[in-house]
C-alpha cells in the first residue's frame, strides 16, 4: 500500500531510512513522491531527462532485497538521486547541454556514479547545466534557462544549476554537479543547498566531460551537511581509470562529525569588503564571524595580495585546457556532424561551428590564443607561475589556520537575461570560488541567510587539501549551532 510522504520532510538520509526501516514507507513510496515533485516543478527546467519507469522498477527491486534481507542493503538505500548531465551513466544519453552531443549515448558510468550504485543509491534523472560545464547562470544550454525556486525571474546558478534546483525544488534529496571553478558552491548558494566541491584528487574524474581536467572535481549538492558527508564517502576513492585520484585513504565521513575542539578561522579583509560585494551579504557574513568569535574560535583577518589575480589566472588556464579537452568534438568520431559539409577540413570546421555555443566557442578560442606560440610565455607559462604563487600562499594559509571563511558569491542570483552581454562582467563574480580550484582545496558552500529581496545566499568554508573530514564536521557545527 502506498503511504503518504508530507512534503519536504525530508531533509537527511538519515530520516529517510528511520522511516524505510520501520516500514513507514518504501523505496517505491520515495520515487513515486519524487516523480510528483518533478511533474509539479516541470517549469523550472532543472530535468532534461526523468527515469521515471526506471527509477521505480529499480525501487521496487530494492524493497524487495530489503524484505528479504534488511541487512543487504547499502549504505545509499533510499537516496534518491539526480545527475549533471556532464557527468556519464551507462546507456544514457549524455550531453553536456550541448548541441554539439545531442543523442549521444554513454558507453560506461562514472566511477562516482558506479560507487553510488553500488551502495543501492536511486538515480531519477539527469540535470541540466551550462554547456560544458562553462557558465554561472545556466543560460547557456541547449534546453534553456533553469529557473530559480525561490523567484522564477532569477537564474539558478551555473553551471549545475539543475542540480542546485532539483535539491532545492524536493524533487530528490541529492544532485551531483561538477566544480571547475565554483560550479557546485555557487548554485548551491543562490538556491539555498549545500554544495560541495572535494579536493582535487579524491572523487575519480573518470567518466566526468571533462572542461578544464587540473580543476575539475564532481561533487554534491545536498539538503544537509551529513548526506554530503556520506555521498563523498561513496564516491571517492582510487580508481584504475583516473591517475590523479590520490590512494589516501577516504574517512568514514558521516561518522565524524563532531567538532572535537575550537578552531582558528581566517578571512581576506580584501575579499569581504570588495567593492562587488553585496552590503547585506556582507553584514551577515560579519554577523557569523562574530558568533563564531563568541563561541570561542578564533577568526582573523589575514593579508591576501593575489585577489585580483584569482579570476585571470583562472580563465587563462581553464580556457587553455578546454581548447585542448574539446578538441575531440571534431564531427568525425562522435557527436555532431554537419550535414553540409563536403571535405575533411568543412566537417571539422561545420560541425565545431554549429555544435557549440558563443560561449563554448568564445573559451577554445581564447585558449587556443593563449597557447599559440607568440604568446605562451605571456599567458599561459605566466599564469601557471601565478597559480603556484597562489597555492602556496594559500598553503601558508593553512600553516596556522584550520579554514578560509569567505562569501560563497558577491550577489544573490541574477535576474534571468541579465548577465547575457557581457561575459567579462560574469566572469568577474566568480572571485570567490575559484581560489579553491586554483589551489585544489576542498570548499563547501553552506546556505546563510535570506536576502531582503528573498533570495537565499551563502557562505563558504575551504581547508587544507584532503581535510574535507574537519571541513565537514566544522560545517555541520556551523550549521546547526550557527545558522539553523
Ligand atoms: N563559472 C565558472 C566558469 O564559467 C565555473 C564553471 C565550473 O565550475 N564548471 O568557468
Amino acid at each position: 500500500m502506498a503511504h503518504e510522504i508530507a512534503s519536504s520532510k525530508y531533509k537527511t538520509l538519515q530520516s529517510v531510512q528511520a522511516d524505510l526501516l520501520s516500514d513507514k514507507i518504501t523505496c517505491k513510496d520515495l520515487v513515486t513522491y519524487y516523480l510528483g515533485r518533478i511533474e509539479a516543478s516541470k517549469h523550472l527546467n532543472a530535468y532534461v531527462e526523468v527515469y521515471e519507469s526506471e527509477a521505480l522498477k529499480y525501487a521496487s527491486e530494492l524493497d524487495e532485497k530489503f524484505r528479504t534481507n534488511p541487512e543487504s542493503v547499502g549504505k545509499l538505500f533510499g537516496m534518491v538521486i539526480a545527475i549533471k548531465d556532464v557527468i556519464c551513466y551507462a546507456n544514457h544519453e549524455i550531453t553536456a547541454a550541448s548541441k554539439m552531443l545531442e543523442g549521444f549515448t554513454s558507453l560506461f558510468s562514472a566511477t562516482a556514479v558506479e560507487n553510488l550504485l553500488a551502495a543501492d543509491a536511486i538515480i531519477i534523472g539527469r540535470v541540466n547545466c551550462d554547456q560544458f560545464g562553462m557558465g554561472s547562470t545556466n543560460e547557456n544550454s541547449i534546453y534553456g534557462a533553469v529557473k530559480n525556486a525561490a523567484n522564477e525571474n532569477h537564474v539558478a546558478g551555473g553551471s549545475s544549476g539543475g542540480s542546485a534546483v532539483a535539491v532545492q525544488a524536493d524533487t530528490c534529496l541529492a544532485a551531483l554537479g561538477s566544480d571547475t571553478g565554483g560550479s557546485v558552491r555557487q548554485p548551491a548558494a543562490f538556491c539555498g543547498t549545500v554544495g560541495l566541491k572535494p579536493t582535487y584528487g579524491r572523487v575519480s574524474r573518470h567518466g566526468l566531460i571533462a572542461y578544464a581536467s587540473s580543476f575539475d572535481q564532481i561533487g554534491v549538492l545536498t539538503k544537509s551537511v551529513s548526506d554530503a558527508a556520506l555521498i563523498l564517502e561513496v564516491m571517492a576513492g582510487t580508481d584504475e581509470y583516473d591517475s590523479t585520484v590520490s590512494d589516501i585513504p577516504v574517512p568514514t565521513f558521516s561518522k565524524s562529525l563532531d567538532l572535537k575542539k575550537k578552531v582558528k578561522v581566517a578571512y581576506y579583509e580584501s575579499a569581504l569588503n570588495h567593492r562587488s560585494l553585496d552590503a547585506d551579504i556582507r553584514q551577515r557574513t560579519f554577523e557569523l564571524i562574530d558568533n563564531l568569535k563568541k563561541d570561542g574560535h578564533e577568526v582573523e583577518a589575514v593579508s591576501f595580495d593575489l585577489l585580483d589575480y584569482l579570476i585571470p589566472t583562472y580563465y587563462v588556464l581553464t580556457t587553455a585546457e578546454a581548447s585542448s579537452n574539446l578538441s575531440r568534438f571534431d564531427g568525425v568520431r562522435y557527436g555532431h556532424r554537419s550535414p553540409d559539409a563536403t571535405n575533411f577540413q568543412e566537417t571539422y570546421l561545420k560541425s565545431r561551428t554549429e555544435g557549440f555555443s558563443e560561449e563554448v566557442k568564445r573559451r577554445i578560442m581564447l585558449g587556443t590564443f593563449v597557447l599559440s606560440s607568440g604568446y605562451y610565455d605571456a599567458y599561459f607559462t605566466k599564469a601557471q607561475q601565478v597559480r603556484r604563487m597562489i597555492s602556496e600562499r594559500t598553503r601558508d594559509i593553512f600553516e596556522e589556520y584550520d579554514f578560509i571563511l569567505m562569501p560563497t558569491a558577491p550577489s544573490t542570483a541574477f535576474k534571468i537575461g541579465d548577465n547575457l552581454k557581457d561575459p567579462v562582467e560574469m566572469y568577474l563574480a566568480d572571485i570567490y570560488t575559484v581560489q579553491a580550484n586554483l589551489a585544489g582545496i576542498p570548499a563547501i558552500s553552506l546556505p546563510l541567510s535570506i536576502h531582503p529581496n528573498g533570495l537565499p545566499f551563502g557562505v563558504q568554508f575551504f581547508a587544507d587539501k584532503f581535510k574535507e573530514e574537519h571541513l565537514l564536521a566544522f560545517s555541520q557545527y556551523v550549521s546547526e549551532a550557527l545558522i539553523g
